[in-house]
């Protein structure tokens, strides 16, 4: 169904471009440097253990990157999804992945930001990318891609997402990192490519 499947070992391990000119927020750990890749592209071809979905809180299907995922997995998915109840916004649930080369897909609801950004949407952003890594561990995932949760049509600001995304997965690989082996940022705009690869040294800084 999903033509170019992007296999793991395809996917490079992050590495700086470019002079850092910022200070780092988080000390030097290799070991956590070597799980993070940035990727520009469409998540539905990675082949990985879970794709994360920025979903609604019905998990019924909807447009942007949950449409690209539900046309990909095939009308299995809206089944399964159909069975749980929908999902409660920065709450997480796992499904399998059908037509799609991952094996599983992660579903959060990211909140609505169109009015801007408080503590509250920062919460629960915050609680969008712990929840999904949290069930990806219950799971034994060891491989897990993000998309951009909340940054399109719920209006996040792309350039605030970006330190949740960063922080939260930094935190987490800090506490537990030993059973996940690799977390991807799947990226589709230029725009983020660029916001992350500017980030991210702030929170993998290389030695
Ligand atoms: P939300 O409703 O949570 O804002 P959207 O799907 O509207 O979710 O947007 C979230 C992010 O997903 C945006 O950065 C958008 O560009 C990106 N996106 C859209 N399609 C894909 C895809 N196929 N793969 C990865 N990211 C995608």
């Amino acid at each position: 169904r999903v033509s170019g499947v992007l296999h793991l070992k395809s996917i490079p391990i992050w590495t700086p471009s470019g002079q850092v000119t910022e200070k780092p927020l988080y000390q030097v750990n290799e070991a956590l440097n070597s799980k993070v890749s940035l990727l520009r592209g469409d998540i539905t071809r990675l082949e990985v253990d879970a794709v994360v979905n920025a979903a609604n809180k019905t998990l019924l299907g909807g447009g942007g990157v949950d449409g690209s995922i539900h046309r990909g997995a095939g009308p299995l998915l809206k089944k399964e999804c159909a069975t749980l109840g929908g999902c409660e916004t920065g709450q997480a649930k796992i499904t399998g992945a059908y037509g799609l080369p991952a094996k599983h897909v992660i579903h959060t609801v990211g909140p609505i930001a169109q009015g801007g950004v408080s503590q509250r949407e920062r919460d629960a952003l915050r609680s969008c990318y712990r929840s999904c890594l949290e069930v990806g561990a219950q799971n034994q995932l060891r491989t897990v891609a993000f998309p951009c949760i909340s940054t399109g049509v719920y209006g996040y600001p792309p350039g605030e997402a970006v330190d949740v995304a960063l922080s939260v997965v930094r935190e987490y690989l800090q506490e537990k990192h030993a059973q996940l082996d690799r977390v991807v940022f799947c990226v589709f705009l230029k725009s983020d490519e660029e916001l992350y690869q500017a980030r991210l040294p702030l929170y993998f800084p290389r030695a």
